[in-house]
């Protein structure tokens, strides 16, 4: 996908909450900041496919010129059917981006003084479906690759059988020269077989690229899907895992202080990939200077991202 100009602050998005509240004052701003940022290059009937600008109903419709049809700016979107003002939505948004750390459920529905629960929960998991583009970039360049078990109970050795109640997160991370990281991609998967490890490292890395493992089986096959695979047997280094396997050993910590500190470490198994997703979306962003940044990226994939049916949300059933 074509990255489009890069969004100006204080035009684009707003700098600070002060901004915000001066830009967000009816609904009729909000729904049009929505219409702007889903039609970027201009309106397009998503009935009859023409782009001649609709008018603006009294409720807040677009009423196309052409085909007569009245479509609303949230429909196909995560915000379709909600009976919220879009203003409660743009400021859930403008919370989950400003918090460095995000927010949970009980705290966005505080902020936002929202009715229940389980509307905050249903919100922050529609959101989390935003937080995925589709047509991302594959990572390339040097990969480091692990596993890690996140929730249980903290004993068992690496690769342990039956572990209780963990679960097996894959993790990939992109390792700079001289220091520091690019991008991560993260899945829960089944167990640590090749079934399980390959397809994940096919799916988020680059064909070509040096991919970094320790001496695990699972791993075999990288090298004939056209990957440099670099291994480190553990025995054979004698270090410890953190020492052989630093950037995923480092991100690792940071997803489960992040899951306990921002979730309290209530986050179910089928759930997990979702938080995972939170997580990639936070770090993959980590050095915009702006939070307004990540404020407008949020907003541009929500109008982006189909709705997802209630059902469907509590299943929590993720897929790639
Ligand atoms: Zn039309």
């Amino acid at each position: 996908m074509k990255e489009k100009a890069k969004p100006a602050p204080g035009v684009d998005y707003p700098r600070t909450f002060q901004e915000f509240e001066r830009w967000f004052v009816d609904e009729a701003s909000c729904r049009n900041y929505l219409l702007r940022l889903r039609w970027p290059e201009g309106f397009r009937c998503p009935r009859c496919g023409c782009d001649t600008s609709p008018w603006v109903t009294a409720r807040g419709y677009l009423h196309c010129r052409k085909c007569e049809g009245e479509i609303s700016v949230t429909a196909g979107t995560v915000f379709e059917r909600t009976r919220s003002p879009m203003k409660t939505w743009l400021l859930a948004m403008w919370f989950v981006a400003s918090q460095k750390q995000g927010v949970n459920a009980l705290g966005l529905q505080r902020i936002l003084g929202l009715g229940s629960y389980r509307t905050a929960w249903t919100w922050l998991h529609k959101l989390r479906r935003a937080m995925v583009r589709s047509g991302r970039e594959p990572l390339r360049g040097r990969i480091e690759v692990d596993e890690t078990y996140v929730g249980g109970t903290e004993t068992g050795g690496k690769r342990g059988r039956g572990a209780d109640k963990k679960e097996i997160v894959v993790i990939a991370v992109e390792i700079k020269e001289p220091k520091g990281f690019g991008r991560v991609r993260m899945q829960r998967i089944p167990d640590v077989s090749g079934a399980s490890l390959v397809p994940f490292v096919s799916n988020v890395v680059e064909p070509g690229s040096e991919v970094h493992t320790d001496g695990w089986g699972g791993y075999n096959e990288l090298a004939k899907r056209g990957y440099k695979h670099n291994r480190t047997v553990l025995s054979d280094s004698g270090d410890p895992a953190h020492v052989a396997m630093p950037g995923v050993h480092r991100i690792s910590s940071l997803l489960k202080r992040w899951l306990l500190g921002t979730h309290h470490g209530a986050v179910s198994g089928k759930h997990l990939d979702y938080y995972l997703d939170e997580y990639t979306f936070r770090f993959n962003r980590r050095t915009s200077r702006s939070r307004g940044m990540l404020f407008y990226r949020l907003v541009e994939q929500a109008v982006a991202t189909a709705p997802v049916p209630y059902k469907v949300l509590i299943g929590g059933d993720h897929n790639m």
